[in-house]
C-alpha cells in the first residue's frame, strides 16, 4: 500500500497582472472593523476572495478583465455593501463593506457571512457586463452563483423558483446552478465570457449558450424543482405555514422573509461620485 502523494497546491486561474489589492478601514474603533480584523486574516482575505472568483469564473484560456487593483473599505453606511470603479479609471474597483452591518451578524455567523459578503462583491471586481448592457438581475446572480459554489450560503438563503429568472441574487443564483448541472460545468464560465464583448441580446444570448430561449430554460427549471422539492405553495400558503423540514439550517420559520427588506437596500450615495458605476447589493440582511 502506498500512502498518496501529498497534494499539490491547486493553481488557481491568474488575470496577466497581479492586482494591487489593499485594505482602508475608516474607524478601527468601530465593532464591525474590529469583528473584521478579529475573525479574518486580513493578510490573505482578499487574495483568496481574487483566487477563489477567478477560479469559479474563468478557464485558464479565459480573458479576464484588467482589474489593476481593488480596495476593500470597511466603513459606517446603511445597507450592507458595494462595489465601484474609480471615476477616472475604472480598473482601479473599490469594495465598500458598510461596518454597521458586520456589527448586526450574529456572532456565529460572522464569519462565514463576511467572507460571502467579500466573495459575492469581489465578482463585481471581475466580471463581465456586455459592455454595461448585461440585466442588473443576471450580474446579481452570476456573483452569487459564485458565493453559492464558494460554500458561503447563508443561513436565510432558499431556492426558489417563481416569479422571474432576472429577479437576482440567489434567486438566479440557484437558476444558474441548475444550468451549470444541466448543460455541463463551465456553462457559467461560457455566460459570462458571452458578456465579454458584445451587448446583451437576450434571444440571441441564451440560444448560443444554452441552446434554448430564456422563457423555455426558466419553465423547465420550474418543472424540475417542482418535482425535485414538491410544487411551490403559493405565496398565501407560505404566509400561513411553517416549514415542511424543521432540521435545516437556522429551522425558524424565516423562510417565508426572503423578500428583500427595507434595511437590506444601499443607499450609494455616501462617496461614491455621481456617474461611477455602482454595483448596489442589498442583498443578505439579518437584522
Ligand atoms: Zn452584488
Amino acid at each position: 500500500m502506498s500512502l498518496a502523494p501529498a497534494s499539490k497546491e491547486k493553481e488557481h486561474v491568474k488575470p496577466k497582472r497581479k492586482p494591487l489589492l489593499r485594505l482602508e478601514i475608516r474607524d478601527l474603533s468601530e465593532e464591525g472593523a474590529r469583528a473584521f480584523l478579529s475573525g479574518l486574516n486580513r493578510g490573505t482575505v482578499l487574495e483568496e476572495a481574487v483566487d477563489g472568483v477567478l477560479d469559479l469564473l474563468y478557464s485558464p484560456k479565459s480573458q479576464i478583465p484588467p482589474t489593476r487593483s481593488v480596495t476593500l473599505i470597511l466603513r459606517s453606511m446603511p445597507g450592507v455593501a458595494f462595489t465601484t470603479g474609480k471615476d477616472l479609471d475604472d480598473d482601479h474597483k473599490e469594495i465598500h463593506f458598510s461596518t454597521d452591518y458586520i456589527a448586526r451578524i450574529p456572532k456565529d455567523d460572522r464569519k462565514a457571512e463576511m467572507l460571502g459578503v467579500l466573495r459575492h462583491e469581489m465578482v463585481h471586481c471581475w466580471q463581465w457586463s456586455a459592455k454595461g448592457t448585461c440585466p442588473g438581475g443576471l450580474i446579481e446572480g452570476i456573483a452569487d452563483w459564485v458565493r453559492l459554489r464558494s460554500d458561503f450560503v447563508p443561513p436565510h438563503w432558499k431556492r426558489e423558483w417563481d416569479g422571474d429568472w432576472d429577479a437576482g441574487y440567489q434567486h438566479t443564483g440557484y437558476f444558474l446552478d441548475y444550468l451549470e448541472e444541466r448543460f455541463g460545468d463551465g456553462t457559467v464560465i461560457a455566460i459570462n465570457e458571452r458578456l465579454r464583448e458584445k451587448e446583451y441580446d437576450q434571444k440571441s444570448f441564451w440560444m448560443e449558450c444554452c441552446q434554448h430561449d430564456i422563457k423555455t430554460l426558466w419553465k423547465d427549471y420550474g418543472e424540475e424543482m417542482d418535482k425535485k422539492h414538491g410544487k411551490k405553495p403559493t405565496k398565501d400558503e407560505q404566509n400561513n405555514q411553517f416549514p415542511a423540514t424543521t432540521n435545516q439550517a437556522n429551522g425558524s420559520n424565516d423562510s417565508t422573509q426572503h423578500t428583500r427588506r427595507s434595511s437590506d437596500v444601499i443607499s450609494p450615495a455616501e462617496g461614491v461620485n455621481e456617474g461611477s458605476a455602482v454595483t448596489d447589493c442589498g442583498k443578505v440582511g439579518e437584522d
